[in-house]
Formats: structure tokens, sequence, C-alpha cells
């Protein structure tokens, strides 16, 4: 057997190997001593190793390996906001679904597949996830940005979904198997006042949902001043700034307010309905920093399953003053793209719950990785979906969730029976729980008719950008 300097069979001698490990049964022979060395390059210039079986024996075993053909971007929702990575193989039937949804940045995201992931990954070998993560990461050098991430990610789903499939099994039992019988989600009640918060709270209680995001209004609600006019209430009389920010129309958030509204909307919430239900609140990130650790102290006595996002990912080193002062659970996370941000906070345990979105993780592989180091250091997760995120996606989502003993809570998601009807197989949703199915892979699938018909190419042209709240001197809210 002839090797290179580095003793890596190459692709014919891979075939020859196993040629003759199957040559008697079929099977591989756990006994042999020639071992295949994975061959990490594109296969165009091989097939499949003649005399191996191809077909999906009794025991759902996939024998040899699957090749990449082709690998594209399905856009759609109706405004365009939702991509799905689609790898096709060179076995009959045999492909994978991943999600790489930006909801910003969605025509971005395609040119990144149709231009890097596709020639990256045609002629790759199905089965290896790993590398094939670690190699498109560093393939433009720089690596861990938020755009070839969720690319990344839509891929190492799709991989995984193909996985599964060969081997007949849902991903999460290629994780390890369940932990839970079904993944607990929290819900998203909100209400212009308390009153009307309360009612939206009992609608949930009463359908059975135990845990419950509580909002005055849109993010930083309970900290907007009432509009004004202009130069009225000590506000600017007129700003460069004031488009499109116009205190006349939006009211201006204050620091202040949200500090004494958010924790007297909780006293009313719990005098309402006690400690029994496990409420969070949202801040995205819209209070400077010193008033983040006031709001967590003020907080305590609420009992909150958590609060989220209270500080910026700039000024993440305020929680070790939080930590310092108060118990008040803390999750942060969905804004993470790279290891660098996440990595302190979880080795000094100084968050709680993990809330990085799988697809800007970098999909599965990774997730599952920081998911196991959060064990270690008692951190639960929280994977991130809400109004953004795609099937796909949560599916991915509910299979980490099922294998990771330090699950903490997903977050729900809200899709239209239109929505839903491009995803057969996607997850159900009942009494504050959520169920995937027994099929292999993901479990779920895109009809891409469907897909096609719910797309409107006039609203997906359209710039998408993040909402801005300023404060009453038209400086802008970080959110
Ligand atoms: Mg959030």
């Amino acid at each position: 057997m002839n090797r290179n300097n580095l003793g890596i069979l190459q692709p014919q001698e891979i075939d020859e190997v196993r040629d003759r490990n199957t040559a008697s049964t079929g099977e591989p022979d756990p006994n042999s001593h020639e071992r295949l060395i994975p061959f990490c390059g594109p296969r165009q210039s091989r097939g499949l190793a003649s005399g191996v079986d191809t077909a999906i024996a009794p025991g759902g075993i996939l024998h040899g390996m699957a090749t990449i053909t082709r690998v594209r971007a399905i856009r759609t929702r109706a405004d365009g906001t939702w991509v799905i990575v689609k790898i096709e193989t060179n076995q009959p039937g045999l492909y994978g679904i991943g999600s790489a949804s930006d909801h910003y940045r969605a025509g971005v995201v395609v040119a990144a597949i149709n231009e890097v992931l596709a020639p990256k990954l045609v002629g790759r070998d199905t089965a290896d996830i790993e590398d094939i993560w670690q190699s498109t990461l560093t393939s433009g050098y720089w690596r861990q940005d938020s755009v070839m991430g969720t690319v990344i990610a839509g891929a190492d789903m799709a991989l995984w979904d193909i996985l599964g499939k060969e081997a007949g099994l849902p991903v999460y039992r290629l994780l390890g198997g369940r932990c839970r019988a079904a993944v607990p989600v929290y819900a998203h009640a909100a209400g212009n006042t308390i009153d009307e918060l309360i009612a939206d709270v009992q609608h949930y209680i009463n359908d059975g949902w135990v845990y419950i995001r509580c909002q005055l209004g849109a993010y930083g609600g309970g900290g907007f001043l009432e509009p004004a006019s202009p130069g009225e209430g000590g506000r600017p009389r007129a700003s460069a700034l004031r488009a499109p920010f116009d205190t006349t129309k939006r009211g201006a958030f204050d620091d202040e307010a949200y500090l004494q509204n958010v924790p007297e909307m909780f006293g009313a919430l719990r005098q309402h309905f006690g400690y029994g239900p496990k409420f969070t609140h949202d801040v995205h990130e819209h209070l400077r920093p010193h008033q983040a650790v006031a709001l967590a102290q003020a907080l305590e006595p609420h009992r909150l399953f958590f609060v989220e996002d209270i500080l910026p990912p700039e000024h993440v080193a305020y929680y070790r003053h939080i930590k310092q002062i108060c118990t008040t659970p803390q999750a942060m996370g969905e804004l993470f793209i790279n290891s660098a941000e996440y990595l302190p906070l979880i080795q000094d345990r100084l968050i709680d719950y993990m809330r990085i979105r799988v697809s800007k993780a970098g999909g599965i592989t990774p997730a599952r990785k920081i998911a196991n180091l959060c064990e270690f250091y008692g951190v639960h997760t929280a994977w991130q979906e809400g109004g953004d995120n795609d099937p796909v996606n949560q599916l991915a989502a509910y299979h980490l969730d099922l294998a990771s003993w330090n699950f903490g809570i997903q977050e729900e998601n809200h899709f239209t029976d239109g929505e839903l009807a491009v995803f057969p197989g996607h997850a159900v949703t009942e009494r504050g729980y959520m169920y995937g199915n027994e099929a292999p892979g993901l479990g779920v699938d895109i009809d891409e008719t469907a897909a096609a018909n719910l797309f409107d190419a006039t609203r997906a042209a359209q710039p998408r950008f993040m909402a801005e709240d300023r404060r009453a001197d038209g400086s802008l809210v970080r959110p």
C-alpha cells in the first residue's frame, strides 16, 4: 500500500481497502487492522467503490458514502427573509436541508451560498461533517462573521439531516438520544398597559403554558416617554437626527422610565398570578450598563426565570457586577456569532442561559459543543427562536434540546398555516411543549413549489433594517 508522506491513503486505495473489508459479508470487518483514513478532498475523480452496497440495509444503514453533487439556496416566506440550504447527493433521493435565514441580509446570504458554499462543498463526502465545517470556516481566511456563519450553519444542518437519513435515525439520536419527553417553550405575552398584559398572560396560562415572556408593548416598552411637541419637555427643538426619529410621533426612550416601570409591571403580575408562572423579560439591550445592573437588582424580588439581554454585547463585563449583587438569572447570546464572545461568559459563570441562535452559532456541530461546554459550567441552553426564524432552524434546536441534559428552555415561534405548509414534518407546539417527529434526519422537508408560491419578489427586494429607538436628544439606542 503506497501512502504519501502524511500516511493518507489516496482515493483509489481507500476504495480497495473498503472492498476488502466488505468482501465477504457486505459489512465492514470490525477486526480489520487496516482502518480507513478519511480522505477529505473532493471526490470528483472517483465513484463509489465497486462492490459496495449503497442501498439502505434492513437495519437502516447506508453502506457507501454519499457525495455532494449540488448546493443551492431556496428563498421563501412572503418577505423573502427565509433562506434554506438544500444539499443534494449522488444517492437517489438523498438530500438534506438546513436554515441559513437572516432577516436583514437574506440576499447577501443567498449570494454567499451560490458563490462560496456551493463550489466549496460539491464533491465532498456528506459524512465529513466536522471537516466540512472546519474547512469552510477558514476558507476565506477571516472567519466567524455573521453572514458566513449562517451559511455554514445551513450546510451543517443539511449534512446532519443527510446523516440521519442514511442512518435511519432522527438527529437527536445521533447526538446521544433524548433526555426529555418533549421540549418546553416560552410564550410571548405583551400589552401596552398592565391590564392588557395580564389579559394576554392569562390567555397563555389558560392554554397550559408555564413559561411566559412579559413585555409592555414592543422592545423597550415601559421606557418610552409620551410623544411630545418639538422643544417640549426638555427635548431639542430640531435636529439632523430627527429623521427618521421624531418625538412627536414616537416616544423617546428613557432609562429611568424603564427602570421604574418594568419592576412595577412584574410586581403587578406577581400580585395577580403569584409565583407559579415562570416569567421572563427581554430588555433587548436598551439600557446603559449601570442602569442594567440596577434593573437586575430591582427585579430580584419578582423571581424571574430569566431576564434576557439586559446588556449589549459590547458591555458583557458588567455581568460580573450583576452577579455580585443579585440572583436574577441572566440569559444572553442571540447576538453572538463567535466563540470569543461567549467563552468568557460560560467559563466565568456570568450568565445562566445561553441564547445563541443555532443558525448564527454555525449550525448543529458547534451548537452541540457549546451545549456540552455549558453543562460543565452549570449554564443551561435556551436557543433563540422567535419571529425571524424558520421551521428548519426550530427543529435543529429541537434535536439539540432533546439530547442536551442541560437544556433550559426554548423560545416559541409564530408561523402562519401557509408558512407551515411549505415545511412538511414541521414541529408542533401544544400546551407549551414542542414536539418533532421520529422521521430520519431533522424530520422536516421543504415543498419547493409551495415555497416559491409563498415568496413575494417585490417585498423581498425591499431593504430591511433593524428598528431604531432613540433617546430624547436623538441619539441611538443600541438594540
Ligand atoms: Mg431576545
